[in-house]
């Protein structure tokens, strides 16, 4: 709409006492519209008087978001994992929470628009500063008012978990599995330790009806493979949370590893965390079968479904929730993880957002998606090394016999996808020898102009996994 002289974004107008703040457009950038007598603290060029308003324009920086989630708390990110649902939203992009938006106002699910790991910053070049503040930027847009999460996801380091407390994060997802001795068999494991003996031998702890007890095998591989992760989630809990300092939720991950995590396992990493005074919101279990990256579940789903009856019967007895990572496009377990947990779950996704922005290339600029395509084939081996995943080559269509037509169907083709899933980082960052980028600035430009495309798309798709968890 025109809005004192500007391409405004109509739900983006706020009054701050005479003051009037906006989001308009100006050219081809989004900017901040700031108009009354002062920039409100906002770092800005000095407009001057126009029609009788003296008006400042601010760039969307991270002084000036800072200055925005201080006049506008719900532009600031709050503790979602406290409501029954939350849901995690990696948008590695910096450009999906408008269509996140468009699905989340009306759901009783709480989203977490800003979650990143390290690893997924190191690959898309961004900052935790950026990442917080392309949600808190597309938050003021869109006039989103009903708060959201900030998540850092999957760190491993104090120093990791520093950097995000002290942006103002308001979850931290700490990764164990460092620490997890996955070599760990009942050959080679030492004896149990006297403190754990009376604690769960000859016991039979009843959960929910389900008996849990712990051999004396059980045991001391569950005290050998996990004591590492148990010490480490306490120093970590001591030294950030305990104090009440920040006001952010803790994850206890313990996915990133090959071996399942059993109920028992997890019932004891929980139970002697909360010994150990440590309060948790969530644990992540590694559950049985596959959650591989961007495509739906593969294993036993009967297995999958006796295992996360017991795993969420643990996470209710001992007052938490259970937290599944790897959650994009596990369109067959959906029903199941909502109906064992009873509703109380948090799922996290983040590559098939950057899927769904790939099949909007695929539609809108055939010829893009194709180089793309070819590129990330050939860079596929490189980027195996970040993620596990069993794709077969074998499987993938020719793309010379593609229709450019039929060139989103390809995103229904679970090789196609694990390709383009884990090569983002090697496109975006690709450049030619003159050192500007090969794909990532035509490929934003190309977001910008089907802005709205995107977000339908992610309305309909991310739309698809909360109604198969509802
Ligand atoms: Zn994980």
């Amino acid at each position: 709409m025109q809005y004192l002289g500007y391409e405004a974004f109509e739900k983006s107008i706020n009054n701050v006492g005479t003051s009037v703040v906006f989001m308009a457009k100006d050219n081809d950038e989004t900017v901040i519209i700031i108009s009354g007598p002062d920039s409100l603290g906002f770092k800005a060029e000095d407009l001057g008087v126009e029609d009788d308003n003296r008006k400042f324009k601010a760039k969307l920086t991270h002084d000036n978001a800072c200055v925005l989630r201080k006049l506008f708390p719900f532009t600031a990110p709050v503790r979602v994992l406290g409501k029954p649902k939350s849901f995690g939203l990696g948008d590695r992009l910096g450009i999906a929470t408008p269509g996140h938006i468009d699905l989340f106002k009306d759901k009783d699910a709480y989203p977490v628009f800003a979650q990143q790991s390290i690893r997924e910053l190191t690959l898309t070049n961004r900052t935790y500063e950026d990442v917080l503040n392309c949600a808190t930027f597309a938050v003021y847009r869109e006039g989103y008012k009903k708060g959201f999460g900030a998540d850092g996801d999957h760190l491993k380091t104090a120093k990791d978990v520093e950097y995000a407390l002290s942006l103002g994060f308001t979850m931290i997802t700490l990764d164990c599995s460092e620490h997890i001795k996955n070599d760990i068999t009942s050959a080679n494991a030492p004896p149990v330790p006297e403190k754990y003996k009376g604690k769960y031998l000859n016991k039979t702890f009843n959960i929910e009806g389900i008996s849990i007890e712990f051999s004396e095998d059980e045991l001391k591989q569950c005290a050998a493979i996990y004591e590492g992760a148990i010490i480490h989630a306490t120093e970590i809990y001591k030294q950030f949370f305990a104090s009440g300092k920040y006001d952010a939720d803790f994850e206890i991950s313990i996915d990133e590893t090959v071996s399942v995590t059993t109920p028992l396992q997890h019932f004891f990493v929980a139970r002697e965390l909360l010994d150990a005074g440590v309060s948790f919101a969530t644990v992540a279990p590694r559950f049985c079968g596959e959650f591989q990256k961007g495509i739906d579940y593969i294993g036993d789903i009967a297995q999958f479904e006796k295992e996360i009856k017991v795993h969420a019967a643990i996470a209710r007895h001992l007052g938490y929730k259970l937290s599944i990572h790897s959650g994009s496009d596990k369109f067959s377990v959906f029903p199941i993880i909502g109906r064992e947990t009873k509703g109380k779950w948090h799922v996290k996704t983040a590559g098939t957002n950057w899927l769904e922005a790939m099949r909007v290339v695929a539609i809108t600029d055939p010829a893009l998606y194709r180089e793309v395509h070819s590129y990330a084939l050939g860079a596929f081996d490189e980027a195996r090394k970040y993620y596990h995943v069993t794709t077969d080559m074998a499987k993938l269509p020719d793309l010379k016999t593609v229709k450019d037509e039929d060139l989103p169907k390809l995103f229904e083709n679970n090789e196609v996808r694990q390709v383009i899933h884990i090569t983002y980082g090697l496109i975006l960052s690709l450049k030619n020898s003159s050192g500007s980028f090969v794909y990532k600035d035509r490929l934003y430009k190309l977001w910008s102009e089907h802005e709205g495309e995107y977000r339908k798309a992610l309305l309909k798709h991310i739309g698809k996994h909360l109604d198969l968890l509802n």
